[in-house]
């Protein structure tokens, strides 16, 4: 039998593996920033997500997309609205695109109220911020390959994303730093430029949302 010889790092888990660790940690610390601003301003962190769902929204969002934005059920997530809408933070409307639906959009004190919450996380975005530029870049661009791929397992919520965006025109110009194209602001669109969460985006169809995520996996 052949013996391969120990060393002090045989048991250090794999990147993968600690790759979700961090992102976890990370996301415990900001779910932790919420959560105190969610309290201070009597608001359930559901609540307090659904705010920050609704900002810079140009168009009204449909009480199902919320649902599966916070992964709970529409019954639940219509109690939150319910609860915001008492308080004077959420409006309901007709839908843009359909009289007979109903949107949800902020109010303006629901707007002073999502802003101060973004503020709120301020701590991570300067932290963020403190990293070179290049390792910003290199860490969107990971963390859109990671979504892609959690994409595959259907378990990932749909996102205004670019790569989700029937204006997103991939490889327009390829070999170009830019190789994107946008074709609402009609402008190339480097990788650095990419959204996760655009207010314009107007999903495109299925199939190719599904071959732009697969590309850039
Ligand atoms: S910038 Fe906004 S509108 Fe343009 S492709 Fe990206 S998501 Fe769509």
């Amino acid at each position: 039998m052949e013996l391969k010889p120990e060393t002090p790092w045989d048991g250090t888990p794999d990147i993968s593996a600690r790759i979700v660790v961090a992102i976890n940690r990370v996301a415990s610390v900001l779910r932790a920033g919420m959560w105190e601003f969610a309290t201070a301003e009597n608001l359930n962190p559901t609540q307090a997500d659904i705010l920050q769902l609704l900002r810079d929204r140009t168009h009204g969002v449909r009480l199902s997309w919320l649902a599966v934005q916070l992964s709970v059920s529409a019954a639940s997530a219509s109690d939150s609205v319910a609860a915001l809408v008492a308080k004077g933070l959420v409006r309901k409307d007709r839908a843009e695109d359909d009289k007979r639906a109903t949107a949800l959009w902020l109010t303006d004190a629901g707007k002073t109220l999502a802003e101060k919450q973004a503020k709120a996380l301020g701590f991570a975005d300067d932290a963020a911020a403190a990293l070179d530029r290049e390792v910003q870049e290199r860490l969107l661009v990971g963390l859109f390959k990671l979504i892609a791929e959690l994409q595959k397992t259907e378990r990932f919520p749909a996102l205004r994303a670019c790569l989700s965006c029937r204006y997103f025109e991939a490889n327009k110009f390829p070999g170009s730093p830019a190789p994107h194209h946008c074709a609402l602001v009609k402008a190339p669109l480097p990788i650095a430029f990419l959204r996760i969460d655009c207010a314009e985006q107007e999903p495109t169809d299925p199939v190719t949302e599904r071959r732009n995520w697969t590309a850039f996996a």
